[in-house]
């Protein structure tokens, strides 16, 4: 069925026309037709299904009659994340070029003097996370006494993130007599709780898990050793040898972590970008653009940050760390093999590892296959005495950029009496024979491992502060990361400065 039989307007079918839409997915042919007629919609589909489109283009046609009045906007849409917010945001420059519609985008981590602006000239459109549009809400900014239509996106995904207080905050100050879309990818029994409650005699579409992502996509397991710096050694492996090679995200588990692996990678040479949720918004796009532009052809990347993202063209993903949550692991390949590419997804799995593991082939229901091509090293034995494996360079084999670079700025002196751990890490990124300087930790680095645990907020209201309580996983406090006990080159004791959390954030 063309769009054009869906019921849409005229100005939308030539935007969908434009952008080289041909047929409607499955979920848009099921809910446009019910979001037009002004039905509520319970839309069970993940990303990467089309569903994005399937409530922009009925809006943007029902947003075509009445005019939006200051302070009070005419539709809400709720997204768990920045980065999804701002993509529903560039779905409506795409479809509505043929509109005259105003769209506040309402998130974190950028200033409160434009999003103001753009609610008080009259929104037709706001598109939030849900802490920045409660803290315009409290500031007296902002009234939702006007909504005609809710979209609550990623329902499960905002359950996740602990947003369902606010969620249902939120709906109790839009009026009860609005058209509710609510969309998630599972219906666990709390979700299915809400939409009873949010929902009014809902048309229930649901179409089934971009499976097709896990059958086109080659998934590999690539055994390595417990330490990290063996991890990160076979990760840098794989990016060099393994074909077809363009480009990848690389997810691990904690946003501590994410920044340790891009250091890491960009000290052997590598141009890689972070994404996480404790990096200020400009510097999340700024990421996210430089990936998706092709400039910086590795992410590495919580999950959280990276969750739903729409970037066509990924060749491969890898997982540097097993993920706990099996559902994060087709999310996370689900990024790769997209719009019909092939893709490839490489999960190093460490001793401990099996249970997540086997929690993953249940859910996708097929064993992942090890990787054969690049045999793997007994766990935890030194560089040294492993032969090396196809595709493995020498020191002196690397090219320039790989070496890693000398001590620069910055950086601290190398530890008089390293602990074991580090000792294994400055062998595996010894530099070469003739470089003139051994590679050292930076200072940031070293503080980083030092910092005190973050305590949780009692109510944070920055959707982004969210994140923490999943991504500090209780099991994971307990079983901190044997680097992170030890002091670096200063005996035992820890200078009070080294301990203060580093403000790596930028000022709201
Ligand atoms: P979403 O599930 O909304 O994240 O969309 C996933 C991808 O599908 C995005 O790149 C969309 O631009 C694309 N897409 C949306 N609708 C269609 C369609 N009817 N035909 C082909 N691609 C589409």
């Amino acid at each position: 069925m063309p769009f054009s039989e869906l019921g849409l307007s005229e100005k939308v079918v030539q935007a969908v026309a434009a952008s080289g839409y041909t047929e409607p997915t499955p979920i848009q042919a099921q809910a446009i037709p019910h979001v037009l007629a002004r039905r509520d919609v319970l839309g069970i589909a993940q990303t990467g299904t089309g569903k994005t489109a399937a409530f922009t283009l009925p809006m943007l046609t029902l947003l075509e009659t009445g005019r939006a009045r200051a302070r009070m906007p005419r539709t809400l849409i709720l997204e768990p994340t920045r980065e999804l917010a701002a993509q529903v945001e560039e779905s409506f420059d795409r479809y509505g070029v043929n509109h005259r519609l105003n769209v506040a985008l309402l998130i974190g981590g950028v200033s409160f003097g434009d999003q103001d602006m753009k609610i008080t000239r009259g929104a037709d459109v706001v598109i939030a996370t849900p802490g920045r549009l409660l803290d315009h809400f409290e500031r007296g900014k902002l009234l939702l006494t006007g909504i005609e239509l809710l979209v609550i996106d990623e329902a499960d995904r905002m359950l996740d993130m602990g947003f369902i207080p606010d969620i249902e905050r939120i709906v109790k100050l839009v009026p009860f007599t609005r058209q509710t879309l609510f969309f998630s990818a599972t219906m666990p029994p709390e979700i299915q709780r809400l939409s009873d409650s949010f929902l009014h005699n809902p048309v229930k579409v649901e179409v089934a898990k971009p499976a097709s992502t896990v059958a086109t996509t080659t998934q590999r397991l690539v055994r390595v050793g417990r330490e990290p710096h063996e991890k990160r050694e076979r990760l840098r492996d794989l990016i060099r040898t393994t074909p077809d090679f363009k480009n990848a995200i690389i997810f691990c588990n904690r946003k501590r972590e994410v920044a340790t692996l891009q250091r890491s990678l960009a000290r052997h040479g590598f141009n890689v970008a972070a994404l996480h949720g404790d990096l200020d918004q400009h510097a999340r796009m700024a990421a996210l653009d430089s990936f998706r532009s092709g400039e910086v052809p590795l992410l590495v990347a919580s999950d959280v940050a990276a969750r739903g993202l729409d970037i066509p063209a990924v060749s491969h993903v890898f997982n540097f760390d097993c993920p706990h949550h099996a559902e994060d692991y087709v999310h996370r390949i689900g990024r790769t093999g997209r719009a019909g590419r092939s893709g490839a997804a490489f999960t190093l799995v460490a001793p401990g590892d099996e249970k997540s593991l086997g929690a993953i082939e249940k859910l996708i229901g097929q064993p992942i296959p090890w990787d054969e091509s690049q045999p793997a090293p007994p766990p935890s034995e030194p560089d040294e005495r492993r032969g090396r494996s196809r595709g493995e360079r020498s020191p002196r084999g690397r090219s320039r950029s790989e070496r890693p670079r000398a001590r620069g700025r910055g950086e601290t002196r190398a530890p008089a009496e390293a602990p074991p751990g580090a000792a294994k890490e400055r062998r595996d990124e010894r530099p070469a024979r003739n470089s003139p300087a051994r590679p050292e930790r930076p200072a940031a680095e070293v503080r980083a491992e030092h910092r005190p645990p973050e305590r949780r907020p009692e109510r944070p209201r920055d959707p982004d502060r969210r994140e923490r309580p999943r991504e500090r996983d209780p099991q994971q406090r307990r079983e901190p990361n044997r680097d992170s006990e030890r002091v670096l080159g200063l005996g035992d004791h820890v200078p009070a400065f080294l301990l203060r959390p580093v403000a790596d954030k930028a000022p709201k």
